[in-house]
């Protein structure tokens, strides 16, 4: 995962956060309170706005700089979780690496550790972490078997969607949607919609790039 890659990821991110507008803006509204597209829409544009200053710079660098950045810029439950998403994940790339589609999983992985140990969360509370876990678990099994790249990244998507549409029969037991009860059922969480929205540009991206050699 070069720096090039990183921030062509962002640009591909925002990109498909604007293009889910106007869904990503009703599920909050309907089970939350109807910012989860703004907090997300303002956290890719600073990311977006810091691109000169993170070319040339280190991959793990560029992680760290990107969640300091989230960290004080992005409001909501959901704006530290994914800050704490990215300063983890460059903990990892700076002393495991983030070459190999394995060192890529296990950042991805150490990511959304952070994310359920600060929120103390896990699966099943029909959060962000309904997409991330599964996801992190499959990225995982793909890359310790050597799934060809392409497969791979399909199978990444499939899970992120498999994943935002579990949490629609769930009740909510972590953020604003807890305090709805029953009410949520039939709804899809806004932070897993965007997290699917967030992981299918990137995997699309890297789908376009072929090979794994102009992702590292
Ligand atoms: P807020 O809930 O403060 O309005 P957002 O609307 O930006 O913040 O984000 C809401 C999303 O955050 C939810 O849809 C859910 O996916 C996610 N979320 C909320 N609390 C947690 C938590 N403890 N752990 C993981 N994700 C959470
Ligand atoms: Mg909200």
């Amino acid at each position: 995962m070069n720096t090039e890659f990183i921030l062509k990821a962002a640009q591909a991110v925002n990109a498909a956060i604007l293009t889910h507008e106007a869904e990503i803006e009703s599920l909050d509204r309907e089970i939350g309170d109807g910012d989860h597209f703004i907090n997300i829409k303002r956290g890719s544009a600073v990311v977006i706005g810091l691109q000169d200053e993170l070319a040339g710079l280190t991959p793990d660098v560029v992680l760290q700089r990107i969640g300091m950045k989230l960290l004080s810029t992005i409001g909501g439950a959901s704006g530290p979780l994914i800050a704490s998403f990215f300063i983890a994940m460059a903990k990892s790339v700076k002393e495991h690496g983030g070459e190999t589609l394995t060192e890529i999983a296990v950042a991805f992985t150490a990511g959304v550790d952070a994310i359920k140990s600060r929120g103390k969360a896990d699966i099943g509370e029909k959060t962000m972490l309904d997409v991330l876990i599964p996801v992190a678990g499959k990225f995982t099994a793909l890359a310790g078997q050597g799934a060809d790249f392409a497969s791979l990244l399909q199978a990444l998507k499939q899970e992120a969607s498999l994943g935002m549409q579990s949490t629609k029969v769930m009740i909510a037991s972590k953020g604003r949607a807890a305090q709805l009860g029953e009410r949520v059922i039939g709804h899809i969480d806004p932070g897993a919609k965007s997290s699917q929205v967030m992981i299918t540009a990137v995997c699309d991206l890297a789908l376009s790039l072929k090979q794994v050699r102009s992702l590292i």
